[in-house]
């Protein structure tokens, strides 16, 4: 018996083998959960399909989160395949490339309401339609970044939407708790996936946190571990959290002065 055997689940943010949510869907797999899938667009068909195949998902479905109808037919589709739900995993988060890098100061309003559109305003959206499918309560996860909390040059734009979405996690966990809902999110240190590639001097800051964090840098398996946890029954008394999973980067106030010399 796995801890979800029995249990089934959406997962939204599976782009590829590196992306972050597909390490959550082989940790959940293990554990015995069934999984559905939905991908941004057609280009991803070739890749998700294979996938999802791969751990014996029924449902493979395209949902482009900026668009309402989209949302509704999936959750559609979703209630024809599995009836209810007992999680949710929303993986996503999207600006212009050209939002992350340079000045700050410089974001346009379109860039802004795009990233905030689509990484933080989706999670309410997923969320209010995923809770029609949870009458038995559930768990709904979200990532986010250290960005949110502190300046990380070139984040810019998504740093912001970050923090609107760790608010959302709190705003829905108090909402949804009536329901018997939890929401929360896992606040990843950086891992080398297709959106990380899009801000400015990736590579530079893993490997800047690779040397500072206590425990380096993490990957998918750490994250898809910790999604075990928070979308679990043993996770049960917690909502509106925010669990970092960074090697432990977050509680440095400043690198060794030994790295420095
Ligand atoms: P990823 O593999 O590129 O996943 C991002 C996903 O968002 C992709 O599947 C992407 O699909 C999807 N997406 C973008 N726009 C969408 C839309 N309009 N509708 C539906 N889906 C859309 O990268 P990832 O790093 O695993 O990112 C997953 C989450 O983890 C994001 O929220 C990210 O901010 C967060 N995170 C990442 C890191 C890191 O260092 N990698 C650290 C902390 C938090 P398309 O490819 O088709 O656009």
């Amino acid at each position: 018996m796995g801890l979800f055997t029995d249990k089934k689940g959406l997962i939204f943010g599976v782009a590829n083998k590196n992306s972050i949510a597909w390490g959550i869907a082989q940790a959940l797999h293990e554990e015995g959960a069934t999984l559905g899938f939905s991908y941004a667009g057609e280009i991803l068909k070739k890749r998700v399909d294979p996938l999802a195949a791969s751990l014996n998902s029924p449902f493979v479905e395209e949902c482009d989160v900026t668009d309402d109808g989209a949302i509704d037919a999936v959750f559609a589709k979703a209630q024809e395949q599995f009836g209810t739900i007992d999680f949710l995993v929303h993986s996503i988060a999207f600006a212009p490339r050209e939002e992350l890098t340079g000045r700050f100061v410089d974001t346009t309003r379109a860039g802004f309401r795009t990233a905030l559109d689509i990484s933080c305003y989706s999670l309410v959206a997923l969320a209010k339609r995923a809770r029609t499918l949870m009458p038995d309560g559930g768990s709904i996860l979200t990532m986010t970044y250290f960005g949110a909390e502190k300046v990380t040059p070139n984040y810019n734009v998504m740093g912001v939407a970050k923090a609107a979405l760790e608010a959302t996690v709190r705003y829905l966990a108090w909402d949804l708790g009536k329901d018997n809902i939890r929401v929360n999110a896992i606040s990843a240190g950086p891992i080398k996936t297709l959106a990380a590639s899009g801000v400015g001097s990736f590579r530079k800051s893993l490997s800047y946190v690779g040397e500072v964090a206590p425990l380096g840098n993490v990957d998918q398996a750490n994250v898809g571990d910790a999604g075990r946890f928070l979308l679990s029954n043993w996770s049960g008394g917690i909502t509106g959290e925010v669990l970092h999973v960074d090697g432990g980067y977050n509680i440095m106030g400043a690198p060794d002065p030994e790295m420095m010399e």
